[in-house]
């Protein structure tokens, strides 16, 4: 970790003293404060109304009970999370996560990453997280339904248009959130469609939202590209996983031109040489939800069980499974087969120590919160239909999502150069997002 200012480090003793074993947690906010550092002296009052201090406490931390009862008829227990994190922006806005690693940090991580991401679109959206350590695989359709069911017989009453509104995340997609969704209605007697989003299209769902984390991942790769002079054309390109993000971040490349040669599940991962069959891939992961082994043994290719996607060669990697999942041995196989630019679409991918090896090495380097902001972005623009009763085209809506990530990429670019750190978007995400929440936490009071 690099050293912090003096006014930083009594910050930061405080989140580990009051979120013990909270480890994904302290690697979020040290990312953070380190990029605050030139910020302190240039905005004293920020110091003086510890707001810094503030927005590492999360407004309110809800844990809860969700009871279900499996196909045998046992009845299973689980543990249920919502952190409202900052509401300065407006209501509470993130996805939920269920999968059996979720624990309080996880999604604290998650949630402090969130507020500085909402800013960074622009949209009026504070920061939350939630999800469940319920794990979806191999559960029947009944008992997805049924856990479902009980996770928002409790949420219900925390969340609201006006207030809450979680959305999707690891293992939480369309089927999740239609359950979800269905079990509010029952519960208020409102069909409030705007107090979730991700909802399917034909109740209440925006065009794009399915596509637009990796689409939006891939427009802001596309900028540092061109900042490189260059573009996506003819591109040897590697995705990890193969869920939500994943998928649509290799559709949006392969229609710019490039070719995705490698993508993975927590098994292992496939090198097609030819350029991933991303119909195959839909078949196998969204509908038949099954391992990406089976895409190997269709196709005839390549399956690495168990090894790192990194050791194959590319020019661009964009990270899109889960937390730290490059590490500075995978960074170090990235640079010596040449990489040019690294683009994180999932959250925190990069291990502190990856990233450092990256940017030392000069390679493009960006951070989640500004590269995969594309999602909830759209979350916000499907919010915007449901207040208006509307819904847009697919391409009105990708034309507004392609606007806000060159939006995002232009506030990244301009704020580090403003901090006399061209180039460095981690720097200039970390910054641009955090001095907006904290513009308005101080307009708001001691609150
Ligand atoms: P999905 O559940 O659709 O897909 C997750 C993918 O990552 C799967 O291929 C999964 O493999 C793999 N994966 C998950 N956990 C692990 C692990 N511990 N080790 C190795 N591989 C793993 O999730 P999403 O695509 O929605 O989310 C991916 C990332 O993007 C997350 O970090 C999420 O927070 C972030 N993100 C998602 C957004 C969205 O709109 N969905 C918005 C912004 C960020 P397997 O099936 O084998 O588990």
């Amino acid at each position: 970790m690099e050293q912090l200012h003096p006014a930083l480090q009594p910050v930061y003793d405080t989140v580990l003293h009051r979120n013990p074993g909270e480890r994904e947690f302290h690697q979020a906010v040290a990312e953070v404060l380190e990029s605050l550092n030139p910020v302190v002296d240039k905005r004293p009052e920020y110091a003086q109304a510890s707001i810094i201090e503030r927005v590492c406490e999360p407004e309110r931390q809800i844990i809860f009970r969700v009871p279900w009862q499996d196909d045998s008829g046992r009845v299973q227990i689980n543990r249920g999370f919502r952190v409202e994190f900052n509401s300065a922006l407006g209501p509470y806005k993130g996805g939920l996560r269920f999968h059996p690693s979720v624990y309080l940090g996880i999604v604290k991580f998650l949630g402090f990453e969130q507020i500085f991401k909402n800013a960074l679109t622009g949209m009026p959206i504070g920061g939350g997280k939630g999800g469940s350590d319920f794990d979806p695989k191999g559960k029947s359709e009944a008992e997805v339904m049924r856990f479902c069911q009980s996770f928002m017989t409790e949420l219900y009453r925390h969340i609201g248009e006006y207030t809450d509104v979680p959305a999707g995340d690891i293992g939480v997609s369309g089927r999740e959130i239609g359950y979800l969704f269905g079990q509010y209605k029952r519960i208020t007697n409102r069909y409030e469609a705007g107090v979730l989003t991700g909802k399917g299209l034909s109740w209440g769902g925006s065009q794009v939202r399915t596509e637009a984390t990796g689409y939006g991942l891939v427009f802001f790769a596309a900028e540092m590209l061109a900042a490189k002079h260059t573009n996506f054309e003819g591109k040897q390109v590697v995705v990890s996983g193969s869920g939500n993000v994943a998928i649509y971040a290799a559709e949006k490349v392969a229609q710019l031109g490039g070719t995705v040669v490698a993508m993975s599940d927590s098994g292992g991962y496939i090198v097609d040489e030819s350029g991933i069959d991303l119909d195959e891939m839909k078949q196998l992961k969204e509908v038949r939800r099954g391992r990406i082994s089976e895409y190997a043994e269709a196709r005839g290719c390549t399956y690495v069980e168990a090894g790192s996607i990194w050791d194959v060669p590319c020019e661009v990697a964009l990270p899109c499974a889960t937390q730290n999942e490059l590490d500075e041995k995978g960074a170090a196989a990235l640079i010596k087969n040449g990489v040019q630019v690294v683009a994180e679409g999932a959250n925190m991918p990069t291990t502190p120590k990856g990233t450092a090896a990256l940017r030392q090495a000069g390679v493009a380097f960006a951070p989640g919160k500004a590269a995969n902001a594309g999602g909830v972005a759209t979350s916000a623009l499907e919010m915007q239909q449901n207040a208006s009763r509307d819904s847009w085209t697919f391409e009105h809506a990708e034309e507004r999502l392609h606007d806000i990530m060159q939006g995002i990429y232009g506030t990244c670019a301009m704020t580090a150069e403003e901090y006399g750190m061209p180039g460095d978007y981690v720097a200039g995400a970390n910054i641009a997002g955090f001095t907006q929440v904290a513009d308005a936490m101080l307009a708001l009071g001691v609150i």
